[in-house]
C-alpha cells in the first residue's frame, strides 16, 4: 500500500472542512482534503441562507459552497473525492485508511459533518418515490401537490416554507405543541396559509402502491389516528454525525458527535473536530466556520511544537 505525507488532511468539504483548508493552505501547510462525494456538504441541499454576513440579500447553498471551494483551491488546498474507511491515530504520525491506499499526516481536522436522521415508519421503500430529505432538490417535482413534511427544527421548518413555492399545501407534523425552530422561522410558518401545523403529531407509517399515497399520522395526547392524503413526505427530524470510519477513535457524546475542547482537540493531541461532527451548543454555517478557523490554527501550533 502506498503512503503519502502530510502536516495535514482535513476529512470533509463542506463549510468548515473548506475554511479550514484555507486558512491550512494560506499558513503554507502540507494540506490535503479529503471528500467522499461533492465539496459542499449539508448546505449544497440549502435553498437559501440568509444568516450568513456579508450576503444581505441572501445566497443560495450552493453559490455559497462555490464560493467557498475556489477560495480555498485558490490559496492552494488541494481537494481529493476519496472515502476514508478507517484511522489509525495510536501513534504519534496519524494514519488514515483509504481504499486503495494510507496516508500519513502529522494532524487532522474532522470535518465530515452530519446527515440527515430516518424515522423508520417505512421511508426506505419510497426513496425517490415520493420520500424525501432534500426540498432544494425535490420540491419541483409536488408542483400543485400536497405534501407532509415531518419535523419542528430550523430544517424542517425552513424547507416546509421553501416547500410552499410549488406545493399548494404542506403538512407539517410536530411532535410537541411548540416547535424548535428560530423564532423568525416560525412566524413566517404561522403566516403561511398553505402550511397547516399538525401539533403533538407523530407519523407512523407511509402507505402508497407505486409511490407515496399517504401518511398515517396518530395524535400523541388523544391517541387518534388519522390519515393524510399525500403525495410526498418530507422528513427532517434531526441529524446524525457521519462517523463511520472513527471506530472510536477520538471520544465522542452520547449520540456519536466528536468531543472537542476550545481549541478544537479531540481526546487526541493533533487530531480536531469542527462543525457539525463536533459536540457543539449551535451549527450554523457561522459556527462551523469559527471552529474551523481555530482549528488549523491549532493544528499549525501542534506542529511547530513536534
Ligand atoms: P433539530 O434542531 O435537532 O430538530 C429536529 C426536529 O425533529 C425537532 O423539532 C424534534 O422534535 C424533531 N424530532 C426528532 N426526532 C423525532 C422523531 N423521532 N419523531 C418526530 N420528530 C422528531 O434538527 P434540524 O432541524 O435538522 O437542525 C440541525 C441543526 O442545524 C440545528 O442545530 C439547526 O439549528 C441547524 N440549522 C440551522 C438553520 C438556519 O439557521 N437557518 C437551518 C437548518 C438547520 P423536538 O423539538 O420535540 O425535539
Amino acid at each position: 500500500m502506498s503512503k503519502s505525507n502530510y502536516d495535514l488532511v482535513i476529512i470533509g468539504a463542506g463549510p468548515a472542512g473548506l475554511t479550514a483548508g484555507m486558512y491550512a493552505a494560506r499558513a503554507r501547510m502540507n494540506v490535503l482534503l479529503l471528500e467522499k462525494a461533492v465539496p459542499g456538504g449539508q448546505i449544497l441541499v440549502t435553498d437559501w441562507i440568509e444568516n450568513y454576513p456579508g450576503f444581505p440579500e441572501g445566497i443560495s447553498g450552493f453559490d455559497l459552497s462555490e464560493k467557498m471551494r475556489i477560495q480555498a483551491e485558490e490559496m492552494g488546498l488541494k481537494i481529493e473525492i476519496a472515502e476514508v474507511h478507517s484511522l489509525n491515530l495510536s501513534k504519534e504520525l496519524k494514519e488514515i485508511v483509504l481504499k486503495d491506499r494510507s496516508i500519513i499526516t502529522k494532524s487532522l481536522i474532522i470535518a465530515s459533518g452530519a446527515s440527515p436522521k430516518n424515522l423508520g415508519i417505512g421511508e426506505d421503500k419510497f426513496i425517490g418515490k415520493g420520500v424525501s430529505f432534500c426540498a432544494t432538490c425535490d420540491a419541483p417535482f409536488f408542483k400543485g401537490k400536497t405534501v407532509v413534511a415531518i419535523g419542528g427544527g430550523d430544517t424542517a421548518v425552513q424547507e416546509a416554507i421553501f416547500l410552499t413555492k410549488f406545493a399548494k399545501k404542506v403538512y407539517l407534523i410536530h411532535r410537541r405543541d411548540e416547535l424548535r425552530a428560530a423564532k423568525i422561522l416560525q412566524e413566517r410558518a404561522f403566516e403561511n396559509n398553505k402550511i397547516e401545523i399538525v401539533w403533538d403529531s407523530v407519523a407512523t407509517s407511509i402507505e402508497g402502491f407505486f409511490g407515496v399515497e399517504s401518511v398515517k399520522i396518530k395524535n400523541i395526547k388523544t391517541n387518534e389516528e388519522k390519515v393524510l392524503k399525500a403525495d410526498g413526505c418530507f422528513i427532517w427530524v434531526g441529524i446524525l454525525p457521519n462517523t463511520s470510519f472513527l471506530n472510536d477513535a477520538v471520544e465522542t457524546d452520547e449520540f456519536g458527535f466528536i468531543l472537542a475542547d476550545t481549541k478544537m482537540q479531540t481526546s487526541v493531541p493533533g487530531v480536531y473536530a469542527v462543525g457539525d461532527v463536533r459536540d457543539t451548543p449551535l451549527r450554523q454555517i457561522t459556527t462551523a466556520v469559527g471552529d474551523a478557523a481555530i482549528a488549523a490554527l491549532s493544528a499549525e501550533h501542534f506542529i511547530e511544537n513536534l
